[in-house]
């Protein structure tokens, strides 16, 4: 079995880049060079001084002594939340600028739905002083405003999207028509592993770094590279797919991604694809994704924006149907329970949607002496005024 995909980005049925005509010439030119330049020394030395001095790499791994009493097993955190702009998104935005600066392009675009990715990409362009314009609909640039103040404060320009049902499926539409429209000079951020080959291989490599860490923190804290259960969130699956990246080929390590139940599997409002989803084709990829029995996409829903996306990547799609990592789901409700109980216990606000990961800890069934990693993607001060709600609404 292979996880890298095969030369036209497909993993098993799932992948490749089904592209209009017009899109194929940026999409080939990437194509053709990404692997060069990622592998080469210099792109090499400059990502990982970047990761390092810049977004505070490599991020801790910590033991959660008080968590693991309550859970009954030996619970670490990857903090991605320490990176800088608090969350995991930034790995991958350092290296898809610094692939864009080397190919010459002058002008970033890049979509995003609760503004994570938006605010991530306003900040690498800062850094460069590149040009950058980020797509969001109309909708959730009004329920994240804190978001686009930060990126209009970083030199971006937001571009209200009012097509459709104004989500991030409409910006992610309106990025590509404008990538169309400037084949030459703009490079576009995706910001998972979703879209046409060779995107989700490329956001992959870029957020491997995690799993690299992983064995290296493991080997020194509990004397092997090995845990055995790995716990991720998955929206369209790139802070997972980092996390599993180096654990592919080890068997003994258990992969789990956790999608987001929304308000139930079977309350026609969640965003739980690999549950609910069959095969299509949305953004340039064959992924599965929620769809009707005509082929409509239909609209997700959960309480965290960042996994409120009717797809998921095209790795995910495969490791689901191969059976080398399972996906499994929890509500909104729950979620909110164990980021409040994490805060209370550990002393740590995670983000909404690392909290599905959390949440699912206690269905898991890991033994005592059994070694669980829980990836903490984020930091929940975006979250505030729903955990603020949650809590008016529990009475306390
Ligand atoms: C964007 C985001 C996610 C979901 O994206 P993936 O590509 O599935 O990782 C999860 N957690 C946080 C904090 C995010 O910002």
């Amino acid at each position: 079995m292979s996880y890298s995909g095969d030369e036209n980005g497909f993993f098993g049925e799932f992948g490749g880049a089904y592209i209009p005509e017009m899109l194929q010439p940026n999409v080939l030119e990437l194509r053709g060079h990404y692997l060069k330049i990622i592998e080469s020394p210099d792109f090499q030395v400059e990502f990982k001084s970047l990761l390092r001095d810049y977004a505070g790499r490599p991020s801790s791994l910590y033991f959660a002594g008080r968590l693991s009493e309550q859970v009954g097993a030996r619970v670490f955190l990857k903090r991605e939340d320490l990176n800088h702009t608090g969350s995991h998104k930034i790995n991958n935005t350092l290296g898809q600028i610094l692939l864009a600066k080397r190919l010459g392009k002058r002008r970033i675009i890049a979509e995003t739905g609760a503004g994570q990715h938006g605010v991530a990409a306003a900040t690498v362009c800062a850094l460069m002083g590149l040009e950058c314009v980020v797509f969001m609909g109309a909708l959730d640039c009004a329920r994240q405003s804190p978001n686009v103040e930060r990126m209009r404060m970083l030199g971006a320009e937001v571009r209200e999207v009012r097509s459709g049902t104004q989500v991030l499926k409409d910006a992610t539409n309106e990025a590509i028509r404008d990538w169309i429209a400037h084949p030459l000079d703009t490079h576009y951020i995706i910001g998972s592993t979703v879209g046409p080959h060779p995107y989700p291989d490329m956001v992959a490599r870029f957020q491997s770094v995690i799993s690299e860490e992983l064995k290296q923190q493991l080997t020194e804290q509990i004397g092997r590279e090995t845990p055995d259960y790995i716990l991720a969130c998955v929206g369209g699956g790139s802070n997972a797919m980092g996390s599993f990246y180096h654990y592919l080929d080890q068997p003994s390590v258990k992969l789990y991604g956790v999608e987001a139940a929304g308000e139930g599997l079977t309350s026609g409002r969640s965003a739980a694809t690999l549950a609910l989803g069959s095969k299509g084709v949305l953004h340039g990829s064959c992924i599965v994704l929620m769809q009707t029995r005509d082929g409509q996409v239909e609209e997700a829903h959960s309480a965290s924006a960042g996994l409120d996306y009717p797809g998921v990547g095209p790795q995910h799609s495969y490791l689901c149907k191969s059976g080398r990592a399972k996906y499994v789901s929890v509500t909104d409700d729950e979620a909110f329970a164990a980021a409040l109980q994490l805060t209370r216990i550990e002393g740590i606000i995670p983000a909404l949607e690392s909290a599905h990961a959390l949440a699912y800890l206690g269905k898991l069934g890991a033994a005592a002496n059994e070694v669980v990693v829980v990836i903490l993607s984020g930091r929940g001060d975006k979250d505030m005024a729903a955990y603020l709600e949650y809590q008016k609404k529990q009475g306390g």
